[in-house]
């Protein structure tokens, strides 16, 4: 695969932000902008057949890659934003008799967080459950938790800014056995972990291609059954078995299509190489750092390409833009005036020093021994010029930073 950004670009450790498309998905998505550029609705001529039949394929394979029994579970939509407002929204109006309390989790992507909060708003009762210093849900907080009138659990599979997978499976088991229904937000975790949504047990699942090395802008909801079926929320031309109308992207589920089959394919192999690479790029920050760097999150539990490194002493954001040739980002949502301190890392319960401390290493498919390799000298560069620059006595050496939520 080509380096994405060329020679003279930074070294790209922002994986979970997004991924560059892979070649062979590149070159399969290709011919469907100019060539076979029909309509997959058209069904009176050979051009829209051609589409229709890459559509199918595209269905196959990401239902193949989520082992779902049938590719009709498989609702086709711009994203994995897009699929969690459908999943919670949707599923809230359809299963309005059966009560009007949703449950989901403090650490939660925005599209996740941001739709409940609009339901709150319309007068549905949303509870965030905590999460352990080690970022997991105990799912004896989820049995806690659920009522007779819970119509739906929300659980991510994977987190995006420090990388710790939930217990999935004994969440969803506790959430059915209640009568709920269970939605997961798998967008991270698709062909990076195991991810069966048979053997899981969910109910409805969002995935998205940008982060599997497929195109921006295309994702999926995975719907088990006509009975958990949400309401649409857009209406038009009954596209998608009338969950999700509008004319399809032809060429962006071809390459998603591709992308979810390459990946499901290296997935094992690809995991063991980002762990070694990651267990590399911790050894050498370790050994430069000794107690003052500390992993967020549980460091087993976790996608393989992910760290999420709090040092102490340093403001990660200067941090990240004084390494303007290594491409990482620090975990909090920046509003334009006020930095937002990351909802992630809050809800470890890490001290505020903590959380300025923070960033994110992101390792992927095009990542090697020797982009570690620099990218851990020049962290430790700037972390040296960082470190010494703050006054003795205020941010650094304080032993809160070292050790507070420190769960590896
Ligand atoms: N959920 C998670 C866990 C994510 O990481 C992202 C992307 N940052 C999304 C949802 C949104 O996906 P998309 O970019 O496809 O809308």
């Amino acid at each position: 695969m080509t380096p994405p950004g060329g020679a003279a670009a930074p070294l790209y450790l922002d994986y979970q932000a997004t991924t560059p498309v892979d070649d062979r998905v590149f070159e399969a998505m290709r011919p469907y902008f100019r060539e076979h550029f029909g309509n997959a609705a058209s069904t009176t001529h050979a051009f829209g057949w051609r589409a229709d039949a890459a559509v199918t394929l595209a269905r196959e394979q990401v239902a193949d890659a989520l082992g779902a029994t049938s590719p009709e579970q498989v609702i086709f939509t711009s994203g994995a934003t897009e699929s969690n407002n459908l999943a919670l929204l949707g599923s809230a109006e359809a299963r309005r008799r059966r009560g009007r309390h949703l449950i989901s989790v403090a650490t939660e992507h925005p599209s996740v967080l941001d739709p409940l909060g609009a339901l709150a708003e319309r007068g549905f009762d949303v509870t965030l459950l905590p999460v352990g210093p080690d970022g997991v849900l105990d799912p004896e907080v989820l049995r806690g938790a659920l009522r007779p009138d819970t119509l739906l659990v929300s659980v991510m599979a994977a987190n995006n800014e420090i990388g710790v997978l939930q217990p999935i499976e004994s969440l969803a088991a506790i959430a059915r056995e209640a009568g709920a229904l269970v939605h997961c937000d798998a967008a991270q975790a698709v062909t990076k972990v195991p991810f069966d949504v048979s053997a899981l047990g969910v109910d409805l699942v969002s995935v998205s291609a940008h982060k599997c090395y497929g195109p921006k802008g295309v994702g999926a909801l995975w719907v088990r059954a006509p009975r958990v079926r949400p309401a649409p929320l857009l209406f038009g031309g009954g596209h998608e078995a009338g969950l999700r109308p509008g004319t399809l992207p032809v060429p962006l589920l071809v390459g998603m299509g591709a992308a979810f089959e390459i990946g499901s394919a290296l997935r094992e192999h690809e995991a063991a190489t980002l762990v070694k690479l990651r267990t590399q790029l911790l050894a050498r920050l370790r050994e430069g750092l000794g107690d003052a760097i500390a992993v967020n999150g549980d460091l087993e539990r976790r996608l393989p390409g992910n760290l999420n490194l709090r040092v102490a002493g340093i403001d990660a954001t200067l941090l990240v833009s004084a390494l303007s040739d290594v491409a990482l980002s620090v975990g909090s949502a920046c509003a334009s005036a006020t930095p937002q301190p990351s909802h992630v890392l809050k809800a470890l319960g890490l001290p505020d020093a903590a959380l300025r401390g923070s960033f994110r290493v992101g390792l992927g498919r095009d990542t090697d021994a020797q982009t570690i390799d620099r990218a851990a000298s020049r962290l430790l560069e700037e972390i040296d010029l960082l470190r010494r620059a703050a006054p003795a006595g205020t941010l650094r050496d304080r032993p809160d930073l070292a050790s507070a939520g420190n769960v590896e």
